[in-house]
């Protein structure tokens, strides 16, 4: 509903951004026009009587249908820069085809000033100037006008002009076609050729009031000015005849010669190229590129959807950004129920060709994707790249294995198009064609993403992210982000902050700091490998491995070696500090080199793999519960009964004996390995994909024991105590680099590199993680003890839609 009102809000705002910018071509022309062919009537010192009745009728004369393409062009820029690029191009285009325009009415209307009846020359001379006026005023002022209010409109919060819309320009479209028919256009020119030849044997015959005269008028009086006697006339004409010929000639000449060049321009977008400078039209390019995808040219035909129809390539060819291009084509998509995609013959060629684009009709012969040959040629060519290749032909490229799929976003252009084209490629195959219409992509920033966080990118997961708190550790506040789809965790958790903040806060400490690797190596026999085993635990086989490792890395500093030792096979744990890292990687690079070394050592050594599992990374093990992994924290705090009873309406006595039996006894029944605890996970989980830390590593980090004690005079507080001996997180490398999880780190004031000492930022982090785990036991625990569980989750977290519903 909320964004249903926001598209509205949208579409309105846009609406009244280009309702004020027509109004404004609208005043501004039929003023100008009205003062201009005023003062240069009376200038030439003639009658204005009696045009008062014939004003509306130039109202007429007045052609805001190229002020509306302009406003087009300026309201499909993406941001406000974009607006004097965009209407320099809409100038572009526009310019020439209404300067033809001013100059046909001006001939017609002409012929008028010559009838010979006063009243009808004086209209029709006021005619002409108003349609002057028109022209100046679009060409100059009206150009100027709507760059200004654009400019001066203020940006959205999301850096958003306020009156861009990508479906906007799509709406314009649908309300009007700009594309010049080529037809109209020819008629314009042979007429405004005939009219300046009618002119031109006018004024010569008006020159030789002797010729004999059998038909009256000027027209007729032109005609037979003509006569045999022509030819001879023009050799006679005066400067202005001359210069009125010349510019109609130059005229068809141009229209004649440069249409081509015109239609292919991106109004027309009859060819994937642009012409205009690259740096402008990077964006328009794609829209040129993007019209030539299969599914661009779906249309919905009631609840089905048909080929490519004029409808839908009018809406492609006018001006449209490759964002409200593509967004029209996915909501194309979206909006046709999925039987009606897959019964359509069009997208089942889709989706059983591996190349989409031969079985697409196009709409013109300039449509059809180039050779594999010429594409590869302009893809390597430094001065054109692939901002010129279409989509159709990029896919192509990708399907010859020119281009590889997963190299898209390096290879392209933007990174975004390269996700854009990955998607378009992979709609086709799936069950649902439609299905990626939802997930989003755009203005993402995939520079932080390529080559450190995820490869094949087709978008991005969007997950609401809530705040617990404030947390009060250390005596300090924490505000706490949680990213999550499960209701009530962020408000079970806000309770317990709320609960350790009226008890004075709570305590935190860190136990030990080290991330561990355990390779495999494999000697070859028992004894060789009890010998290895030996000379690593030996101070002098630990230094010289130790030099190495520390070599690999400014925070790496090697600490211990755990060998475990299975028939010939050698696991060795290495265990080292990493700084605010999280340290998998850093402790891999190390590991690796001082497996060389040790393979130095003993030449007979065989390195199965830099990872044997005795980490151990991402899977349930003891070895971590036991002997600790990345961040080792405690937490505890004092809750008065007080504080139980109001705010977590329970005892300490049901918390304690329900900790026991369920956290501990009900644990253990179960065989659980860290697990002694209600749901630290929950906790874990919502942090880490907030803060950008690597999800599977929840496994490991929720290890925990929630203990709780009766305590205080009376035994009615309640001591609460949480232990996580292996919580593997950092606030540098991975998916910390990326902006929004920077964002929820610097929340707590943890991102980046500690300014002290390096491993600060992570520590804390840790301790904050092991406190809000602590919050989330006091109130879950509490919630179970109180029997209101169930009750809560069927009001928060259950889902109001009818899941058998079809989704709309
Ligand atoms: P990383 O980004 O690979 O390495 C940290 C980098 O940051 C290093 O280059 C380090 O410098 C530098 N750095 C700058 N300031 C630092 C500071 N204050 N403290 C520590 N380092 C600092 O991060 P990582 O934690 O080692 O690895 C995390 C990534 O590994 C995640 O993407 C995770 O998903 C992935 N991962 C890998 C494995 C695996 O088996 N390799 C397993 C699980 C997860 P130096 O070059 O001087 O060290």
């Amino acid at each position: 509903m909320k964004m249903q009102y926001c598209l509205y809000l949208n579409f309105h705002l846009s609406f009244c951004f280009f309702s004020l910018l027509t109004g404004i071509a609208g005043l501004f022309t039929v003023f100008s026009s009205f003062v201009f062919s005023t003062v240069v009537i009376h200038f030439f010192g003639k009658e204005l009587t009696g045009l008062n009745e014939a004003l509306p009728f130039f109202l007429l004369l007045i052609d805001l249908s190229k002020a509306c393409a302009l406003a087009k062009f300026a309201l499909s820029s993406n941001s406000q820069e974009e607006v004097r690029e965009n209407i320099s191009h809409g100038m572009a285009i526009l310019g020439p085809t209404f300067t033809l325009d001013a100059l046909v009415e001006c001939l017609v209307i002409g012929i008028g000033t010559m009838s010979g009846v006063p009243q009808l020359e004086i209209m029709c001379c006021f005619g002409c100037m108003s349609v002057l006026a028109n022209y100046f005023v679009f060409m100059t002022f009206f150009p100027a006008c709507v760059s200004l209010v654009l400019e001066l409109s203020r940006e959205s919060r999301e850096g958003r002009p306020i009156w861009q819309l990508s479906h906007f320009a799509r709406v314009l479209a649908e309300e009007e076609d700009n594309k010049p028919n080529p037809v109209t256009q020819r008629v314009k020119i042979i007429m405004s050729l005939g009219l300046a030849l009618v002119h031109a044997h006018t004024r010569l015959a008006a020159e030789n009031p002797g010729q004999n005269r059998t038909v009256e008028g000027p027209v007729a009086k032109g005609l037979e000015a003509g006569g045999t006697m022509w030819p001879l006339k023009l050799t006679s004409m005066d400067m202005e005849q001359v210069i009125t010929l010349g510019l109609a000639l130059l005229l068809a000449v141009k229209y004649v010669f440069f249409e081509q060049t015109e239609t292919e321009s991106s109004l027309s977008l009859k060819s994937p190229i642009i012409s205009s400078p690259p740096t402008q039209n990077c964006r328009v390019a794609g829209d040129c590129c993007r019209r030539d995808l299969p599914a661009q040219r779906l249309q919905k035909t009631g609840n089905g959807i048909s080929a490519t129809s004029p409808t839908f390539a009018a809406v492609s060819d006018n001006i449209l950004s490759s964002e409200a291009d593509r967004a029209v084509r996915e909501k194309e998509l979206s909006q046709a129920p999925a039987v009606s995609v897959e019964n359509s013959p069009h997208v089942s060629q889709l989706g059983d060709s591996p190349s989409p684009t031969p079985s697409v009709p196009q709409s013109g012969s300039n449509s059809e994707p180039r050779t594999l040959e010429e594409c590869m040629a302009i893809l390597s060519d430094p001065q054109r790249g692939p901002r010129f290749l279409s989509d159709a032909e990029v896919i192509n490229l990708i399907t010859s294995r020119n281009i590889l799929n997963y190299k898209l976003e390096a290879v392209l252009e933007t990174p975004e198009r390269g996700v854009a084209i990955r998607r378009d490629m992979l709609s086709p195959k799936l069950p649902v064609p439609s299905a990626l219409a939802c997930l989003p992509y755009k203005d993402y920033d995939y520079s932080k993403v390529m080559g450190t966080c995820c490869e094949n990118v087709i978008g991005y997961m969007p997950v609401p992210v809530g705040v617990a708190g404030p947390l009060l550790l250390d005596e300090k506040q924490f505000y706490i982000p949680m990213a999550t789809t499960e209701g009530c965790l962020v408000a079970s958790t806000n309770r317990g902050c709320r609960a350790l903040s009226l008890s004075g806060g709570c305590r935190s400490g860190i136990l030990a700091d080290s991330m561990t690797r355990g390779p495999v190596v494999r000697l070859p026999s028992v004894c060789r490998a009890a010998e290895v085993k030996v000379w690593l635990e030996t101070s002098e086989g630990f230094s010289l491995i130790k030099e190495v490792f520390d070599q690999t890395s400014r925070f790496a500093r090697l600490e211990k070696l755990l060998v475990g030792l299975a028939g010939r096979n050698l696991y060795i744990r290495f265990q080292s500090q990493t700084g605010d890292a999280m340290g998998m990687n850093m402790l891999s690079k190390g590991t690796e080199q001082a497996l060389h070394r040790l393979q130095q050592q003993f030449p007979d050594m065989e390195v199965l793999s830099v990872s044997g599992n005795y980490c151990t990374d991402k899977k349930s093990a003891a070895i971590n519960w036991i002997l600790g992994r990345g961040k080792s924290a405690v937490c505890e705090a004092t809750i008065p009964a007080k504080v139980v009873r109001e705010v977590l309406k329970s005892s300490t006595a049901a918390l304690v004996e329900l900790n026991i039996n369920k956290n501990l006894v009900g644990s253990a029944m179960a065989g659980s390995i860290g697990g002694f605890n209600a749901h630290a996970a929950n906790i874990v989980a919502a942090i880490y994909i907030a803060c950008g830390q690597d999800p599977a590593q929840t496994v490991g980090s929720s290890n925990c024991i929630t203990q709780m004690e009766p305590a205080g005079p009376n035994g009615e507080d309640l001591y609460i105590s949480c232990t996580m001996p292996s919580i593997e997180l950092g606030t540098v490398g991975g998916g910390t680099n990326l902006q929004p999880q920077q964002a929820c780190l610097q929340m707590l004031g943890v991102q980046g590199t500690s300014p002290n000492q390096p491993g600060e930022n992570a520590r804390q982090l840790a301790r904050i993680v092991c406190a809000t785990v602590l919050a989330g036991e006091l109130s879950l625990m509490a919630a179970l003890a109180a029997g209101h569980l169930v009750k809560s989750h069927m009001t928060h977290n259950r889902s109001k839609t009818n899941l058998c519903e079809t989704p709309s």
